[in-house]
């Protein structure tokens, strides 16, 4: 038996500077359903257990601030932006730990390759995104980074019409374009029965 696992481990470097492996977790919701909060959370406690944490997001998202992850109770991270997944795979550390990724969804398909080669150099990924788009429609990469992570949460938001968890992010203003960021009111996290895949008017507060 020594002599087996004397043999597996003579393919690999011997340099090993870290003994733990790595692992893929997935915080996917809607909008409004603390899946930033939830990453800067799991980002905060790493910190504070001393591991070295890089964060990225993509360049797209520029709604609050260019160098932060924040989220929509304002508690936010520092953050490096990317235009790709490649880029992210670049600009990680050989220390790095735990990286964090928000907004998965407006990255290219190779982030699930980034994600698996990451893991398997022994980094703790983190990937906060939205699971589907203002249609329903499961949004890519999250469903395959859902299948390839190890861990996964599903954040739920409340539905403004009901009350009920939301697990839909319902558009209340007329566009074709997936991915448009809209202000204040622009979107509302809805539950199956209140969402509907197109455009609808926003929720008025009867009191
Ligand atoms: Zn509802």
């Amino acid at each position: 038996m020594d002599e087996l696992i004397a043999q597996v481990n003579d393919g690999e470097p011997t340099h090993h500077s870290r003994v733990s492996t790595g692992w893929i977790e997935v915080i996917a919701g809607s909008m409004f359903s603390g899946k930033s909060e939830e990453l800067i959370r799991r980002l905060r406690r790493a910190k504070i257990a001393r591991q070295k944490v890089q964060v990225f997001k993509p360049e797209v998202d520029s709604r609050f601030s260019n160098d932060h992850i924040v989220s929509h109770s304002e508690m936010r991270h520092e953050s490096a932006n990317s235009r790709s997944a490649a880029e992210v795979l670049a600009k990680v550390d050989a220390d790095t730990e735990v990286v964090g990724i928000d907004e998965g969804q407006f990255f290219d398909n190779e982030l699930v390759s980034v994600a698996n080669e990451l893991a398997r150099r022994g980094v703790r990924v983190i990937i906060a995104g939205l699971d589907q788009d203002y249609t329903g429609k499961p949004w890519e990469p999250m469903p395959q980074l859902l299948a390839i992570a190890e861990y996964i949460t599903k954040t739920h938001a409340i539905c403004m019409k009901c009350g009920q968890a939301a697990n839909y992010t319902q558009r209340t203003f007329e566009s074709e374009e997936r991915v448009a960021v809209g202000g204040e009111g622009m979107y509302e996290a809805r539950c199956r029965n209140c969402f509907v895949p197109h455009a609808d008017a926003p929720t008025v507060d009867t009191e």
